[in-house]
């Protein structure tokens, strides 16, 4: 399969290719040139199907052509090795759960998945390691760093702001050792932006070394994130629920989560229509009102994976729906909601229905809750563990959050970083020597 830039100015790309770049060399972003609709016998039958087996079935529809089916078998199996429930919470509402992994957020399962490919495609070639460099402001750090984690081949370089993320996230990336190294920058997140995009452009440094990013644009981190709509598709139906009319609600910031969902609708998948849920950065929001987009900085929010003044995967649900302001309006609906409605929100559904948000998938659970039409059922994708964010919850239902042993074990290991100074050439002469 090859994969195009959105802006078609580029030639396309191998799914390699694709993958080792992340931006196509025009700045699109890749899409899949075709997209295959999977026939209707699999949703027939989907209610009886583990997993890792439907997850086969759409990475193989995706995948398939460029890696051998023994492989893609075992990438699917290890990037999915927990649970993803689906938790009734009130009337024909659930929680899909998407925080069992092994640092409690659904980013786990994109960078999980990219970095077997990664790896495996570094392997079958033979030629020396490559270096993975992320930016993070808190939680990519953590998923990337978890999913890269003893990946062969593949050495991690998780550039950090220091002091400026929690301790909790901080802990899920300078713990690790192995090939994970966490650089603890003197600076901002911009900074340790600025220094990843300048060892991207530096051309002695691209000569000595393989350099990759493991962004969220990347083909290999987003489409993944299809196989857990599948999966909720497929519990609704053991469920015995009225399968005609599911609506999802997905927690936004750069858009990539819900992104998949609607490709996966492209593929096939039955669901009637999506509401993408934003916190007070709403851009988006505004677009499907207007019809015309004006990015702008973003605004701190307690939702604040959410907080994207200009989300990066706009451009492919544009290209996925023709540039058609109606057609996008059709399948997607949206909402914009601020920390006080957020709070209220966590608050009540722990009080009434004894279910614990976070602050992503309250935003997500209020859209159902004022959106829905009757005869819909809804899902809420629940994007990260309500422990992740407990400073904030705990204020806001007031009360202690229990932290899951997982999370807790990240807390006893021993913090490692490299200091950093925000200056390029400190940081060329780290990676010339490492
Ligand atoms: C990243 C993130 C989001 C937003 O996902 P996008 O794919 O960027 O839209 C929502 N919730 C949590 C907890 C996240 O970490």
């Amino acid at each position: 399969m090859r994969y195009y830039s959105t802006n078609k100015t580029s030639p396309t790309a191998s799914l390699k290719e694709a993958v080792v770049r992340g931006l196509a060399p025009d700045r699109g972003l890749y899409m899949p040139e075709r997209i295959t609709t999977i026939p209707s016998a699999f949703f027939k039958h989907i209610g009886e199907m583990s997993l890792g087996d439907i997850a086969y079935v759409v990475a193989n529809t995706l995948f398939g052509e460029d890696i051998d089916s023994s492989t893609l078998k075992n990438i699917v199996n290890d990037t999915l090795n927990f649970e993803i429930p689906l938790v009734k919470v009130g009337n024909d509402r659930y929680a899909l759960e998407l925080f069992h992994g092994p640092t409690l957020a659904f980013k786990d399962v994109g960078a999980r998945f990219m970095a077997r490919l990664l790896g495996y495609f570094n392997e079958r070639e033979g030629r020396g390691t490559v270096n993975v460099l992320v930016a993070t402001s808190g939680d990519t750090g953590s998923a990337v760093a978890n999913g890269f984690l003893n990946v062969e081949g593949v050495k991690v370089h998780v550039l950090y702001p220091k002091g400026k993320v929690s301790k909790i996230q901080e802990a899920q990336f300078t713990t690790l050792g192995a090939n994970i190294t966490a650089l603890e920058v003197d600076g901002t997140f911009d900074d340790c932006q600025a220094l990843v995009k300048s060892a991207f452009m530096d051309k002695e440094l691209n000569e000595a070394m393989k350099l990759t990013s493991a962004n969220s644009i990347n083909v290999a981190r987003f489409l993944p994130q299809m196989f857990y709509y599948f999966h909720a598709y497929a519990q609704l139906a053991r469920a015995g629920v009225n399968l005609d009319n599911i609506v999802v609600a997905v927690p936004s910031g750069n858009f990539g989560n819900i992104c998949a969902g609607l490709i996966a609708k492209r593929m096939g998948l039955p669901i009637k229509r999506f509401i993408a849920a934003n916190n007070r950065n709403d851009v988006f929001l505004e677009y499907l009102l207007t019809g015309s987009y004006n990015p702008r900085k973003s605004v701190a929010t307690i939702a604040n994976a959410m907080d994207v003044g200009d989300p990066s995967n706009f451009a492919r649900i544009l290209d996925l729906y023709g540039n058609s302001h109606e057609a996008i309006t059709a399948d997607i609906s949206g909402c914009s909601y601020d920390d006080g409605q957020i709070k209220a929100t966590l608050r009540s559904v722990y009080d009434t229905d004894g279910y614990l948000l976070d602050p992503h998938g309250a935003v997500a659970y209020r859209a159902l809750a004022e959106y829905m039409r009757p005869g819909e059922v809804g899902v809420f994708l629940e994007t990260a563990h309500p422990a992740k964010f407990k400073d904030t919850v705990e204020c806001i239902i007031d009360r202690p959050v229990e932290v899951p042993a997982k999370l807790a074990a990240f807390m006893k290991g021993e913090k490692s970083t490299v200091k950093m100074p925000a200056q390029f050439p400190a940081f060329k002469k780290y990676l010339m020597h490492c």
